[in-house]
């Protein structure tokens, strides 16, 4: 291993960050690439550089999933087990593939070719059951698929396996992001600039003050589109404008919501519309820097996003002095290495500052003191690809295609037990129903609709009876769950909610951060609960312990995470109870349960 060949790129990533340490992820990122996983020696090297200890630096590699410590397979097979995966049979494709190369998860197939890893959400739901071979997505998994991955993993590899791109349905008519979705070929700039690209920044950079851009994105009634619904212009303005610090725009990409999978495509198909929103954010903010954090998992979405700013540098639309207006922007790529909790904003800034993703307390808010204690905005990408429509068809267009408090449209996530999985533009007050039924093609021939999660796997669950609400936030949160990120996972009448639940379960004790006691414990407890339920050795009263330790976890915490996993257990066992009852009195769980018993907590 010669790490001393890997220094130049090393000193070339370290410069591109205000501070050093927060060059921790990529050099971690460097090292696992070229070594193929991240020796003690590797710690100490990098731990040198950025002038930590390497105590810091062991703490960081072992927080992130995605970093590895021993020598691995050549090739690594990644597969979701999570609820949307498991609802398209998962567990059965796992343990076919378990069978055919005679290894488990965590092991190596023993000629050193593949190794096989059980992930939680991949965000490619669209393709569930999905999985990952190194860097592709492939899915979804079925015999053909297991072919493919099999004969890659025994012959010289091949990369034959891949997602079959024909497979989801994507929206491609809009109005408001979709539209450049069918350029799947990548001519981004030249289709950018066909379809009126770049012509909302000329305007904001050449004929707009900062607050007028506020105004203009308030009046649109632009809501944080990563799941709280914040009002966007809002937002930006509590940036103070006094502050003599560096102001930071942060793009958060760590989709990692399970049911969630719309940011991927912006970055993939239409990755200038986020970049030119993002020129508009940081010139409103006054900002001259911009990280975006993308999810580790993302290898070609980042490579894609990378090829637009290197085309927007190109043409003069990012660097020093852009188009001449005296506006100066860069803009830093940041890829996460696999940790759920990244996706809550001040966790999202201490994993770019060089550490573990962990939570802080609010307040402070992060306008106020964020990323290195600086005035820092963070917004999601769908939310920021809306901005260049506001400001180049006008507020009020974008206001008047939503509800009377939030504007414009919504890309969402349909996925689950649907005719028709795939990512749909719809007006944010479609109603549930519409989507399932008319975009989505219902559930499948001879089955009933049973259960919805309307946001992501966070979401409080709706029965069959409670879909003809519209998408939007406050009607969402009126009926008793949320809007989230549009996430939405179908449930027909053959899925089992203890199933479901248990796979929710198992996702939320795998991704608490572990700091507070209520969540660290909370989660563990609820899934080794609900494990002992799948298996048939259920009791009734543990239906009400698990009402209880949810109810000790709401409203305790640093940060929501907490909340969210004991929202499906409140919202689950509350409106299918009597489900959970037979399940426990007749003790079937032996014969239902496929999803995984033991890998995310001791037992
Ligand atoms: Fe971490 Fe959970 Fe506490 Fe959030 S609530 S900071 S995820 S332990």
């Amino acid at each position: 291993m010669n790490l001393t060949a890997l220094e130049p790129q090393a000193l070339e990533i370290i410069k591109r960050y205000d501070e050093p340490r927060a060059a921790m992820l990529p050099l971690l990122w460097l090292v696992q690439t070229n070594v193929g996983h991240i020796p003690s020696e590797a710690e100490c090297w990098v731990g040198g550089l950025l002038g930590v200890a390497l105590s810091h630096v062991r703490e960081v590699v072992s927080f992130y999933s995605m970093f590895r410590t021993r020598e691995a397979g050549r090739h690594e097979l990644r597969v979701c087990t999570s609820l949307p995966c498991m609802l398209r049979g998962a567990g059965d494709v796992l343990a076919q593939i378990e069978e055919r190369l005679h290894i488990r998860p965590r092991e190596t197939t023993p000629d050193g070719e593949l190794t096989l890893t059980e992930v939680e959400c991949l965000c490619a739901c669209e393709i569930a059951p999905a999985g990952q071979l190194d860097e592709q997505f492939v899915g979804p998994l079925d015999r053909t698929t297991i072919d493919a991955i099999e004969s890659d993993a025994v012959a010289p590899y091949t990369g034959s396996a891949r997602i079959d791109e024909a497979h989801p349905f994507v929206s491609t008519d809009g109005p408001v992001i979709s539209t450049r979705f069918r350029n799947t070929g990548g001519t981004w700039w030249d289709a950018y600039i066909a379809d009126g690209g770049y012509v909302a920044a000329r305007k904001a950079l050449s004929s707009m003050t900062s607050s007028q851009i506020v105004d203009e994105v308030s009046k649109a009634n632009l809501r944080g589109l990563g799941g709280a619904g914040f009002p966007t212009g809002r937002k930006w303005s509590f940036i103070p404008k006094a502050s003599l610090k560096p102001r930071y725009l942060v793009v958060n990409a760590d989709e990692g919501e399970p049911g969630t999978f719309k940011d991927r495509y912006i970055l993939e198909r239409d990755p200038h519309a986020l970049l030119e929103g993002m020129i508009i954010a940081a010139y409103a903010i006054g900002s001259h820097k911009a990280y975006v954090y993308i999810r580790g998992e993302y290898f070609r979405p980042a490579e894609r996003f990378a090829r637009a700013v290197a085309e927007a540098y190109e043409r003069g639309w990012l660097g020093k002095n852009i188009q001449g207006r005296g506006f100066d922007l860069d803009v830093v790529i940041h890829r996460g290495a696999g940790a759920y909790i990244c996706g809550e904003e001040t966790a999202l800034l201490t994993s770019i500052e060089g550490g573990k993703g962990f939570p802080k307390l609010k307040p402070p808010f992060p306008a106020i003191s964020g990323l290195f204690q600086c005035p820092t905005i963070v917004n999601n990408v769908e939310t920021l690809a809306c901005v260049p429509f506001i400001l180049r068809e006008g507020a009020d267009r974008f206001a008047a295609l939503g509800t009377p408090k939030q504007g414009g449209t919504r890309l969402f996530s349909l996925c689950g037990r649907v005719n028709r999985p795939g990512l749909y533009e719809a007006p944010v007050g479609i109603t549930l129903r519409e989507l399932i039924d008319r975009h989505a093609q219902g559930v499948r021939r001879g089955h009933t609709l049973k259960a919805v999660i309307p946001g992501g796997i966070s979401a409080k669950v709706l029965t069959a009876e409670e879909i003809d609400v519209a998408m939007d936030f406050d009607s969402l949160q009126a009926a008793g769950t949320m809007a989230g990120s549009g996430g939405v996972i179908v449930m027909d009448d053959s899925a089992s909610m203890i199933e479901a639940l248990q796979s929710a379960a198992k996702f939320f004790a795998h991704e608490s951060c572990g700091q507070c006691s209520p969540c660290r414990e909370g989660t563990g407890w609820i899934h080794r609960i609900m494990r002992r339920i799948a298996r048939g050795e259920g009791r009734l009263h543990d239906l009400d312990d698990l009402l209880a330790i949810a109810r000790a976890m709401e409203g305790k915490t640093i940060c929501v995470f907490a909340d969210a996993a004991a929202w499906p257990v409140q919202s689950y066992i509350t409106k299918f109870r009597a489900e959970f009852e037979e399940h426990i009195t007749t003790r079937r769980g032996a014969e239902t349960t496929h999803v995984d018993e033991a890998r995310a907590c001791p037992p």
